[in-house]
């Protein structure tokens, strides 16, 4: 795991004398200190800066260390604004501004001029936000007091967000074969993705995949088996397709981990050499954090590991989902995802089997073990970045996963049911107007607002449907969208 770690920069002055700043020092020590109890990442206290120098200094540190994944700003006192210019203006690294103060209540009877000049975040902040906008700096405004435990979940979901531009810089994708033949929305600039998110999207061949699964040894497949059989119940007597996927996914690993991969792609259609498409194999990667996208998706893959980064622990219930099919009953309305088989089990809601089935699409000889569960219930987000052609747009739907209505017994795959708000045919209306993808990251622990504010550091355009979303409002919307990006 690398050191992830938040930077809290404190604005001040001289005018106020040595023991106000004494004070305000010791109480950003505190704060950060408290906050690093409560929130996800440390927050590390660096300076109460009082020059242009110092914010440029620290602005500077700031944006070669790696570890620092981002700086919270907060003025206790009044910090005038024009020497903040020359840091902002090299700012590279996510930016929140937490509009706070020391006190939750205003003193009644100690209330003076000293109090006022020590506590004056109410007019600090207004100043410091003044200059963000003037330099039109992509940056979060979270107010609120420190020690709320509802800023400490808006605090600690934008940091898990500015993990998440951490990864996409760092992103490495191994791509084994091309996009599935003729489809449109798989493609996408490979060098616009690595100049705007960082993406390093490469191809490696499939007869060196093959290479390497041939390489590893029984005594590797038996350990990968004990970890199967550990985290899943196994419904099929072929257990050589079983070890087969076994093989697959070690050398998938060790490829990607000796080129410092974190996502991966292949394609039915290319196969050369391999029995069985990764099925098992591609979802117990995904389990492990890997990013994963089919048809030689690429831009999914790296989507898949970045929103996994950005949840839960680190790797959150995100995955790569395909919408399939609709139950279009009044009053029934739910799209069933899926995909061929590459489902990944942090969505299950039960202990997931391993089943062996026939799969006639593509070049299988022998029929590929997968992993078939049920998804969980509960709010949800799908999101799809597609390549407008000069721009990115990240697309965002909410949407409510049920509990499947029906059993499907003789589906061969994992399956999650929802509702698309703001309802499934409206849903439908404005996903397609807005041109998302049939592939997509479904997560239950990633939100809208993280992603909004993904999109916001990473400077491409982002479209949410909600529940309150028109047809008419988004095709609006899109129109001046569409005008605004190619000015910018
Ligand atoms: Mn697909």
């Amino acid at each position: 795991m690398k050191t992830r770690e938040f930077w809290f920069i404190v604005g001040s002055q001289f005018l106020y004398g040595p023991e106000v700043l004494e004070i305000v020092d010791a109480r950003a020590q505190e704060m950060a200190a408290a906050l690093t109890r409560v929130l996800p990442y440390p927050v590390i206290y660096k300076v109460t800066a009082k020059t242009n120098q110092e914010i440029t200094d620290i602005v500077k540190a700031a944006n070669y260390d790696d570890a620092c994944c981002g700086i919270i700003t907060w003025c206790h006192t009044f910090s005038p604004s024009k020497m903040w210019i020359n840091g902002l203006a090299a700012l590279q690294k996510p930016y929140c501004h937490l509009a706070t103060q020391y006190n939750v209540e205003i003193p009644n009877d100690a209330i003076d001029m000293d109090f006022m000049n020590l506590n004056q975040a109410a007019h600090g902040d207004r100043e410091h936000g003044f200059i963000a906008a003037r330099l039109r700096i992509p940056r979060k405004v979270i107010a609120g007091h420190w020690q709320d435990a509802k800023v400490h979940k808006r605090l600690g979901d934008w940091m898990k967000a500015a993990v998440g531009v951490a990864v996409s810089k760092e992103m490495k994708v191994m791509r084994f074969g091309d996009n599935m033949r003729e489809v449109a929305v798989t493609e996408g600039d490979k060098v616009e993705v690595q100049a705007k998110l960082g993406w390093q999207v490469n191809t490696w061949a499939v007869g060196d995949l093959v290479k390497e699964m041939n390489a590893v040894t029984e005594d590797e497949i038996d350990a990968q088996m004990e970890t199967y059989l550990t985290a899943y119940d196994v419904a099929t007597g072929d257990v050589a397709a079983i070890r087969y996927q076994a093989r697959e996914e070690i050398a998938i690993k060790k490829m990607m981990d000796r080129e410092g991969c974190r996502a991966f792609t292949n394609t039915f259609q290319d196969l050369y050499g391999m029995e069985q498409l990764p099925g098992l194999a591609s979802q117990h990667l995904m389990s492990l954090g890997y990013g994963y996208g089919g048809e030689g998706d690429w831009k999914v893959s790296a989507m898949t590991a970045i929103m996994k980064a950005m949840g839960e622990g680190g790797n959150g219930a995100s995955a790569f989902m395909e919408d399939y099919t609709y139950h279009l009953v009044e009053g029934q309305e739910y799209s069933l995802g899926a995909h061929m088989l590459e489902v990944c089990p942090s969505l299950a809601a039960e202990k997931p089997r391993i089943e062996t089935h026939h799969l006639g699409i593509g070049m299988n000889e022998k029929d590929p073990a997968r992993l078939v569960f049920e998804g969980k219930a509960g709010k949800a987000i799908v999101a799809s970045l597609i390549d407008m052609g000069g721009r990115l747009r990240l697309i965002v739907q909410d949407i409510e996963a049920v509990k499947p209505i029906m059993p499907m017994p003789n589906l061969p795959v994992a399956r999650v049911m929802w509702r698309a708000m703001p309802d499934l045919t409206t849903g439908v209306e404005c996903w397609i107007t807005a041109g998302g993808a049939h592939h997509t990251v479904l997560s239950y622990d990633v939100s809208a607002e993280q992603m909004r504010d993904w999109a916001r550091m990473m400077e491409i355009e982002f479209v949410h449907i909600t529940k309150d979303t028109t047809p008419e409002k988004l095709e609006e919307a899109l129109f001046l969208k569409d005008l605004a990006w190619k000015l910018k």
